[in-house]
């Protein structure tokens, strides 16, 4: 496998960096990924950008909007990550997509491996394993007699140092049970 095609990013840098810096940031990486991409399809159209996902993914790529879409939370806390795969990750989507038959090809198909090898000289990988608990509005499951309860962050942290919640309806104390915040995701 070729260096990755792509400079690799100042951590330091980019550790300090403020939220609109940071986007300023992400928005040149995929503009460096896309003059990649020019390189082998030179009518390729500019991709917006937006930092509107949320949940569990990291990057999509939205053929009906017209561009590709970054978790702006999971960006925070994977900043590096970010730049070095999900970008390219996307912006291969964006190519295969754009390549003549690309609409019938497999999304993490032979084309969109074979973009990410020897276009961006990455491993085509699917997964990602970011932590997405931030991501996530309320994704600490707790429970008590009558139903699951879906508890954020905040209010999850607040349980851990003691703070004790009843049920409404059964009015049992939830029990924190399971750690599903933790899945993989694509
Ligand atoms: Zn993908
Ligand atoms: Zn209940």
């Amino acid at each position: 496998m070729m260096a990755p095609a792509l400079p690799d990013p100042d951590t330091t840098r980019l550790d300090a960096l403020e939220r609109e810096a940071l986007h300023r940031v992400l928005i040149a990486r995929v503009e460096a990924a896309w003059r990649l991409c020019r390189e082998v399809h030179p009518a390729l159209p500019r991709p917006a950008v937006w930092l509107d996902l949320r949940g569990k993914s990291a990057g999509q790529a939205h053929f009906g909007r017209g561009g590709l879409r970054f978790n702006p939370v999971l960006f925070d806390e994977n900043r590096r990550a970010f730049l070095v795969e999900v970008v390219p990750h996307e912006m291969a989507h964006w190519l295969v997509h754009h390549l003549e038959d690309g609409g019938r090809a497999r999304p993490h198909g032979r084309e969109w491996q074979t973009v990410m090898r020897s276009l961006f000289g990455l491993a085509p990988t699917t997964t990602h394993r970011f932590d997405t608990r931030r991501a996530s509005p309320a994704p600490y499951r707790y429970r008590c007699a009558c139903r699951e309860h879906a508890f954020t962050a905040r209010r999850h942290g607040l349980a851990r140092r003691g703070s004790r919640y009843r049920c409404r309806h059964c009015a049992q104390t939830l029990v924190y049970c399971d750690r599903s915040a933790f899945e993989k995701s694509v």
